[in-house]
């Protein structure tokens, strides 16, 4: 590569491949650099494929110690934290509990939400330009509750993120089956439900190939198969990568490799309380007129169900097991057990023997914002950390990393998503400040 904007991407998944073409779009010669055989075959390939400005909030929310310490091996738990796994999370845990005080949980809700309602903008206009099909719906997400407390408690945090605009619409049980039919036999057992409208879903991995292709077409490289094991930095800036293949000269390096980022950071000295949470999914076949019309979240027990054309998509769970990758029966049993508590006409429905399990690692930070922008190597960026919303803010992390690398004005305030989170007192404040009623 020559020339002066010219940038290294490493990491093939939604936040490489969406990087990649806002970096393009932006006039950056972009080669994207992917270790495996194929562009998101890792964390973003068979996630539950919501789009979710309605759910910005950060995983540590306030009591999250005491619901840990509950669930503390129990298999079915929607947050399960193996003991064997602690001494592994021990800094980041003390960094995710620290940030689960309400000032800290309200002010990353408030900035993640901002960078949702931003990224399906921006999604949204690379759909249309690109002529993009990833099995996408648009007819929002509906929540569910089953306790009373709870759903009042999103009635409330609906308002909270009202004035930001969010909109969404609380339904009594009736209202709820009348908007969706298949929940028509579950109407007892809800308390309410929110639609969000705006809310989107889509097949993640569809997209992911979709955008490969399109990059492809306009030039932007993309080598697989190309493990990169390290960040080459000359004269105190990044000057580009190293592979088993050689060294890749680059005057801008972007790591979006996922949790695997971190390590590659702190190689160059670079710290992000960055680390892997496990999740799993259910992909089954059916007839796409017997699944749900809308992308649905059942609160209690913290995962979703999407229709994804003639794939219905069950997804959740949280379990702090490290990089450890086995298909635990158990959990993926929990997913049955979501699919038969929304819908047991379906569940009856539908061949187990068809459906296919799957896990991966979400990139998860400790304050549940993810990191966009300069590392203080210059020429060395980030953007990963998304947890579980990276794919509802994939396409404004990589619009947003454009805008700070070719010094445009950012759409949207950054400072919540920068590497040092030491103006975190700033931004807060100025947060609280401007949403005070006047
Ligand atoms: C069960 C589950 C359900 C989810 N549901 C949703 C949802 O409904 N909505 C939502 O918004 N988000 C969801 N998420 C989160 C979302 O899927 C992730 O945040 C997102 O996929 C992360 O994308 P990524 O590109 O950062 O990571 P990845 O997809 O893992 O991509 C990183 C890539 O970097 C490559 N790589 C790593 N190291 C190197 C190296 N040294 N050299 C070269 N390449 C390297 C990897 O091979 C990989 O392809 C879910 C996640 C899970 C696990």
């Amino acid at each position: 590569m020559s020339g002066a904007r010219d940038a290294l991407v490493v990491g093939g998944g939604l936040a490489g491949l969406a990087s990649a073409y806002a970096l393009h779009e932006a006039g950056y010669r972009v080669e994207v650099l992917e270790r495996r055989e194929d562009v998101a075959l890792e964390t973003s390939f068979a996630n539950g494929g919501i789009l979710t400005p309605s759910m910005p909030d950060p995983w540590n929310a306030p009591g999250v110690h005491w619901r840990l310490l509950r669930w503390l091996g129990r298999e079915d738990a929607p947050m399960l934290l193996r003991p064997g796994a602690i001494p592994g999370y021990f800094g980041w845990g003390l960094k995710f509990l620290a940030a689960s005080s309400p000032d800290s949980f309200n002010a990353s809700m408030r900035a993640n939400y901002r960078l949702c309602a931003y990224s399906l903008e921006r999604l949204r206009a690379w759909r249309a330009a690109l002529d993009l099909e990833y099995a996408q719906s648009t007819h929002g997400t509906l929540e569910v509750y089953r306790d009373p407390r709870s759903f009042a408690q999103a009635v409330h945090e609906l308002a909270t993120l009202a004035p930001l605009g969010l909109e969404g619409t609380p339904l009594d049980p009736a209202g709820t089956a009348r908007l969706e039919p298949l929940l028509d036999e579950v109407q007892a057992d809800l308390a309410g439900a929110i639609h969000f409208p705006a809310d989107e879903s889509g097949d993640a991995w569809l997209f992911c190939r979709a955008l490969r292709e399109r990059l492809v077409a306009r030039g932007v490289t993309l080598r697989l198969d190309t493990r990169v094991s390290g960040v080459r930095i000359a004269g105190g800036r990044a000057a580009g990568v190293e592979t088993a293949g050689g060294f890749l000269p680059a005057s801008q390096v972007v790591l979006a490799a996922g949790p695997w980022s971190r390590e590659l950071l702190a190689a160059c000295g670079v710290r992000i309380a960055v680390r892997p949470v496990k999740g799993y999914s259910l992909s089954i076949p059916i007839d796409p007129a017997s699944g749900p019309r809308h992308a649905l979240s059942d609160d209690s027990l913290h995962a979703v169900m999407t229709p994804l054309g003639a794939t219905l998509r069950l997804a959740g769970t949280a379990e702090f097991s490290g990089w450890d990758l086995t298909l635990r029966p158990k959990r993926v049993e929990a997913l049955w057990r979501l699919l038969a508590a929304l819908s047991p006409t379906l569940a009856r429905q539908v061949e187990r023997a068809t459906a296919r399990p799957w896990c991966g690692l979400r990139p998860m930070s400790a304050d549940g914002r993810p990191y966009v922008g300069a590392s203080d190597v210059p020429g060395l960026y980030v953007n990963t950390g998304h947890g579980h919303l990276g794919w509802t803010q994939a396409a404004g992390s990589a619009t947003l990393l454009a805008q700070l690398m070719t010094g445009a004005p950012a759409a949207i305030d950054p400072r919540p998503f920068a590497l040092a989170r030491t103006e975190r007192r700033a931004w807060r404040a100025e947060i609280q400040a401007a949403e005070q009623p006047s």
